[in-house]
């Protein structure tokens, strides 16, 4: 547990996250995983495009609810 505030995963991107991108890549992961990344206001457009045209994206959410969400339940890591 850390109190860094999360950045954007963008490349070059320093700026506070405030969306989470949850995605699979079917030929890589099982169809429950989900890899995530994190997203600026500015970017969560670019980013969610990226993961959309490959058909990895799953869900788009912002960082408190996917942080309560994960603090719901205590099952392994993702
Ligand atoms: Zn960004």
């Amino acid at each position: 547990m850390t109190d860094e505030t999360p950045v954007c995963s963008a490349k070059g991107c320093r700026t506070a996250a405030v969306w989470v991108l949850a995605w699979n890549n079917p030929k890589l992961h099982t169809p429950e995983r989900r890899k995530t990344w994190l997203a600026c206001e500015d970017h969560r457009e670019h980013l969610s495009q990226f993961l959309g045209v490959r058909g990895f994206l799953k869900d788009v959410v912002t960082l408190p609810e996917w942080d309560a969400a994960q603090g719901s339940g205590d099952g392994p890591a993702v």
